[in-house]
């Protein structure tokens, strides 16, 4: 979606806005950085921080703070609600696809605080506009999203929400990075996607690229990051979630359970999946 702005309205024009989580991939905040420095876009990074309220599970908005480098990234179990695992302990259960606190919390009202702290150098004429690269295809839910929506309605501005990309598949979003040169994510080629299903296959679904395990992984996905060592300490987290909570990581998967199961079936699978020239014609910028 990104290069598609840059195209249409050029570089100087946007501001990329990452909500950055504990639980996001760790390639993520450089990937990100180095994408939007090769294209000349002024990217910025920010944590919500929360605090607990009472005794209940209250909490309120503590700090936003800018992230520059992964060492500035509030980690979770610090005390702080920094992220997804502490604020699913402080709540008494994990989020869920009914209750998606985790995208609320810490994406839509960061995101809706910096848009109203920064209203007037977003806009002259009280109209802010939020590209989000959601697409139709990706779920029935996101489907069914109109491609301009109100997002913040005040007397004096409004932000709207727009999915410039929503009508396209998902290889002509891989297709499009390959364009510019971009390498996609280096967290699908993790989670087993090959060049050949990102630049060929007309195909939807794949693995995801936010946080790691995250409540809609599938089980393809979640075997995947397990076997990654630098995961093995949020899946302890979850693990000590789904402890103190009673409740499973994701409706019908335990992240308990996934720590005694072995994965290696899931491995050499994946190893043996087809690679096509495409790979190589693709540029690394990272
Ligand atoms: S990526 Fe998944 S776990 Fe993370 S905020 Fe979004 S829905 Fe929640």
């Amino acid at each position: 979606m990104l290069l598609y702005l840059v195209e249409r309205y050029g570089a100087e024009n946007l501001v990329a806005h990452y909500q950055v989580l504990p639980e996001d991939w760790p390639e993520t905040l450089p990937y990100t950085r180095e994408v939007c420095d090769h294209l000349g876009v002024h990217l910025l990074a920010q944590q919500v921080l929360y605090e607990p309220v009472g005794d209940g599970t209250r909490v309120r908005r503590l700090a936003i703070r800018d992230i520059h480098t992964e060492a500035d990234i509030v980690p979770w179990g610090t005390g702080v609600i920094a992220g997804i695992t502490d604020l699913a302990l402080r709540r008494g259960w994990p989020p869920s696809p009914g209750c998606r606190f985790c995208t609320s919390y810490f994406k839509r009202d960061l995101l809706n605080a910096w848009i109203t702290q920064n209203r007037s150098r977003l806009s002259a004429d009280g109209e802010i506009v939020v590209a989000l690269g959601e697409r139709a295809a990706e779920s029935p839910r996101r489907a069914r999203k109109q491609e301009r929506a109100p997002r913040i309605q005040r007397k004096s501005w409004k932000a709207w929400n727009w999915l410039p990309v929503h009508p396209w598949s998902r290889r002509e979003v891989f297709r499009k990075l390959r364009d510019w040169g971009i390498r996609p994510h280096p967290a699908y080629r993790a989670q087993g996607m090959s060049p050949h299903q990102m630049y060929d296959l007309d195909e939807e679904g794949g693995p995801r690229t936010s946080c790691r395990f995250c409540i809609y992984a599938t089980s393809v996905d979640i075997c995947h990051q397990a076997q990654r060592e630098a995961n093995y300490a949020l899946l302890h987290r979850l693990v000590e979630v789904e402890e103190q909570t009673g409740k499973t990581w994701w409706a019908n998967r335990s992240a308990s359970k996934l720590l005694e199961e072995d994965p290696c079936e899931l491995r050499t699978m994946f190893l043996a999946w087809p690679s096509t020239e495409s790979e190589t014609a693709c540029v690394s910028i990272c």
